[in-house]
């Protein structure tokens, strides 16, 4: 159950035990005053009625007392109580005025009416009477001596409808009054506790799903709500602030992780002393052509280059000074090559170029100017090389489209590569031609 629905069960039976509780405990009292008024009237209209009858009693004046016991069974005297009977007896006790003339001369029995001949005072009984609960009343009959005893049997009926009455007037106007104040009190509550808790508990909720930015309303009161207020969204804020935080951290680190990866594969596909591709990138990177070249029905050629006598070089100025050239020789491919050409480390000090878009007659020219232009290059010490100068030797080869593969291809680039060496070194041999 909700805290909104405690609250108003609370409130509602509360208000509603105390009401209905004083309703009660108010109409028991009315009922005992409105019963206790009803006995003194009853004896008050008994005192009435005795006075006028001790002279007609002592000279048994039987006229005169029925006329005015008939006096008194008007109803106007009685009030709310009904007479049942009313009768006046003698000092013996013998009926000798009776509202029931039937009664006339009988000798009153049973117990109320002969304690009552004998008792000095006026007597009061509760009985049950066949309209419902009664009372039996006596009054004596005195004037200087006793003379005899009024009595009278009173209905309560309406005294005992008029206490349900006010009961039932009680009850209804308690649970009125309860439930207007309920509503009232519960309104106070709503305004002062229950929607500063509702929006609490709806930020908190809010929070929990996920949605950083919510945040209770805030309130100029001092109460433990509004502690509670301040303390969540400090809460809030922190939370966003280390989320914020975080994910900027996350962030920086998945760039740089991303990076050092970008770097990794770079390093993966790159020949550290020069810089060129290296040779896994170049096969990969040659296959691709190939594919494209058959694809599209576009000329490739690749040359394969070997640096002459380089080891006479390595041996004459050390391999450093042959790492130098090495470094050297790749920049001079790179600034003689296009964009879309790929010049590769093969291994050692061996080079490969794939060409697309490149047939046999431009291939060789560029492949006679990159052999030119390693010999027109100076390098340091290569005077003891045989020719006096650092040169290459390429062996060229252009894709048969649709019936080579990209390893046949370089197969014969490489053979022709040998075939240059054959014929002397520092040349081109591509395709099988010399030039
Ligand atoms: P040829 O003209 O027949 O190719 O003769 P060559 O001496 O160049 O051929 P050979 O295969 O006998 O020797 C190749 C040399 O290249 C041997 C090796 O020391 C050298 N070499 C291979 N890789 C490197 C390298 O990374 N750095 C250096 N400095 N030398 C290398
Ligand atoms: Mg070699
Ligand atoms: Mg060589």
């Amino acid at each position: 159950m909700g805290l909104r629905a405690r609250i108003v069960l609370f409130v509602l039976a509360t208000v509603l035990i105390a009401h209905v509780g004083w309703g009660l405990f108010f109409s028991t009292r009315e009922a005992r005053l409105l019963r206790l008024d009803a006995e003194h009237q009853g004896q008050d209209v008994l005192r009435a009625l005795a006075a006028p009858c001790s002279v007609p009693l002592a000279t048994r004046q039987v006229e005169e007392l029925d006329s005015i016991l008939a006096s008194f069974a008007l109803e106007e005297h009685w009030g709310l109580l009904d007479l049942i009977e009313v009768a006046i007896l003698d000092a013996e006790g013998v009926v000798v005025a009776h509202s029931d003339p039937r009664i006339f001369g009988t000798v009153a029995e049973g117990g109320f009416a002969a304690h009552a001949v004998r008792s000095p005072v006026p007597e009061v009984d509760e009985i049950q009477t066949a309209q419902g609960p009664g009372l039996q009343l006596s009054f004596p009959i005195v004037s200087g001596l006793r003379w005899g005893t009024a009595t009278a049997v009173l209905s309560l009926s309406r005294v005992d409808a008029r206490v349900r009455e006010l009961r039932t007037a009680m009850i209804v106007f308690g649970v009125l009054r309860a439930s207007v104040l309920a509503a009232v009190l519960y309104a106070l509550l709503a305004v002062l506790a229950l929607r500063p808790l509702d929006e609490l508990s709806a930020a908190v909720r809010r929070l929990s799903e996920g949605d950083l930015n919510a945040r209770a309303p805030t309130s100029p009161r001092s109460d433990e709500i509004a502690v509670l207020t301040a303390g969540f969204n400090e809460m809030a804020d922190t939370i966003q602030r280390h989320t914020r935080e975080l994910e900027g951290e996350v962030a920086s680190r998945t760039q740089d992780l991303q990076d050092a990866n970008e770097e990794l594969e770079r390093l993966a596909r790159t020949d550290g002393l020069t810089g060129l591709a290296n040779h896994r990138s170049m096969q990969e990177r040659l296959a691709e052509e190939v594919a494209r070249a058959n694809r599209y029905e576009l000329p490739l050629s690749v040359l394969m280059i070997d640096v002459d006598h380089f080891k006479i070089y390595n041996d004459t100025n050390g391999h450093p000074q042959g790492d130098t050239v090495l470094a050297r020789i790749a920049a001079i491919l790179r600034e003689r090559l296009r964009g879309s050409d790929l010049a590769a480390r093969y291994g050692g000090e061996e080079f490969a170029v794939i060409l697309p878009s490149t047939d046999a007659a431009a291939a060789t020219i560029v492949a006679n100017k990159l052999v030119a232009a390693v010999r027109e290059q100076p390098f340091m010490g290569e005077a003891s090389q045989p020719s006096g100068q650092v040169t290459i030797s390429v062996g060229g080869a252009e894709l048969v489209l649709s019936s080579e593969t990209p390893a046949q291809l370089l197969v014969r680039a490489d053979m022709h590569l040998y075939e240059a060496k054959a014929a002397g070194r520092d040349r081109l041999v591509f395709g099988g031609t010399l030039s």
